[in-house]
């Protein structure tokens, strides 16, 4: 166990080195998280001292890597608190998982005027796959607002619940507004109903405990690369019989169980869904990454997490002309703070800080129906993690205000 003190930084080489001959802080974690040595080492290992392909020779390289990957799978079911590794299925992404969710069950079980529920504040990869399962089904796409704080309006939700709604498909945390949606509450509702209840769990998986079995989400999606992991790996955890009526998206080697000229039988769930060569090394870099958090906690980084939180709200608040979207009470808060700066267009601002040195995210942060929700164009985003320190907020705050002194000079 790493104690909460430990200088988190010195784990990731990326965050000790300038950029481009400049110093720089990193506020984009999520858009995606760096990488601990731990990691990069796991995937330097596996190329270095063991690649070969999976679940395919009796050779003792491709027997051994096979171990790996589903030691892998293992090491994200418990992580999750998955019943078994059989209901972890490896993909790309989140998109990608909830993509598959989308084709491979909804599109199966959806007819017209069944009613899918997302929520205005969705992720753009949360929003389009229901669009194009309704036009493809006649189901409906009913968008639930929000509250106050960000989070699902819980009296709207039951107002939009019926027995026509089949999917509810929400965020647990908002990429753009850190507020957390109380996902075990959500799924007892959407259950009353008979409907499924599938998570995006993209920004939560790498700052929360999860447990799927207590949230009792039916399908739950999330990406390696936004907890340590590499890129190209994602999560789609499902409960066994959901998955075993989920189809296939794709097919090819790996995925089968019998071949002949006209038909194809499919393997057991997870395999069925794993067409071609998966990401070995993928699957075998996340695992890392989930050592090690695990040895931080996710208890400790929720903790050094919140200071951080409260931190900037405190010291953003003290700034005129700065608009905070979404909680603006640091306990109902995550480590994503989108902000607007006295009328300024959010990429100046970004520009502006980027030139003292501190990386963050200006945009519709690929939530466009929320942007029109907050009725703004686009946001500024500064995303915190655990690696990241108080003196990291000192410098974005003190970073906002000589921007703010050059435009209000430049307006002079
Ligand atoms: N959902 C949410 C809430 C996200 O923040 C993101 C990434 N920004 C995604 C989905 C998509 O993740 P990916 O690009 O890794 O598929």
């Amino acid at each position: 166990m790493k104690d909460p003190i430990h200088n988190y930084k010195a784990d990731f080489p990326i965050l000790n080195k300038d950029f481009q001959g400049e110093p720089r802080i990193y506020l984009d974690s999520a858009a995606t998280s760096q990488k601990p040595q731990m990691v990069i080492d796991a995937i330097s290992d596996f190329y270095c001292t063991n690649n070969a392909n999976v679940h395919r020779g009796v050779g003792r390289m491709s027997q051994v890597a096979t171990e790996k990957y589903e030691a892998a799978r293992q090491t994200v079911a418990d992580f999750i608190n998955a019943p078994s590794s059989r209901n972890v299925v490896f993909t790309r992404s989140t998109t990608e998982s909830l993509n598959w969710i989308a084709t491979g069950y909804a599109a199966q079980v959806l007819k017209p005027d069944d009613e899918i529920i997302i929520s205005v504040a969705e992720h753009h990869s949360n929003v389009i796959p229901w669009q194009q399962v309704a036009k493809q089904t006649g189901a409906k796409l009913v968008f639930v607002n929000l509250d106050t704080n960000g989070q699902i309006d819980l009296a709207d939700f039951q107002k939009k619940l019926s027995a026509k709604t089949k999917i509810v498909s929400l965020n647990h945390i908002s990429n753009v507004l850190g507020s957390i949606n109380p996902i075990a509450k959500i799924a007892q509702l959407t259950h009353q109903f008979g409907a499924k209840l599938v998570v995006d769990a993209a920004q939560s998986a790498p700052h929360l405990k999860l447990d799927v079995q207590k949230l009792d989400a039916d399908f739950l999606a999330f990406s390696g690369h936004k907890m340590l992991g590499p890129t190209g790996i994602g999560v789609l955890y499902g409960k066994m019989d959901v998955l075993e009526a989920m189809q296939p998206v794709q097919f090819g080697g790996e995925m089968i169980d019998e071949v002949s000229q006209q038909t194809a039988t499919w393997q057991p769930v997870p395999i069925k869904f794993e067409a071609g060569t998966p990401n070995i090394v993928g699957a075998i870099g996340l695992a890392a990454a989930i050592d090690y958090l695990n040895q931080i906690g996710m208890d400790n980084i929720e903790k050094i997490e919140h200071k951080l939180v409260k931190q900037c709200l405190a010291e953003l608040k003290q700034i005129d002309g700065i608009t905070i979207y979404g909680p603006q009470n640091a306990d109902q808060h995550t480590g994503v703070i989108s902000f607007n700066l006295m009328g300024l267009h959010p990429h100046d601002v970004s520009t502006g800080l980027d030139l003292e040195g501190i990386e963050v995210r200006a945009g519709h942060h690929c939530a466009q129906p929320l942007m029109q929700y907050l009725g703004v164009e686009s946001t500024v985003r500064a995303s915190f993690y655990f690696y990241n320190t108080p003196a990291d907020v000192q410098k974005l705050i003190e970073a906002i205000k000589t921007v703010k002194e050059f435009f209000e000079d430049g307006f002079a």
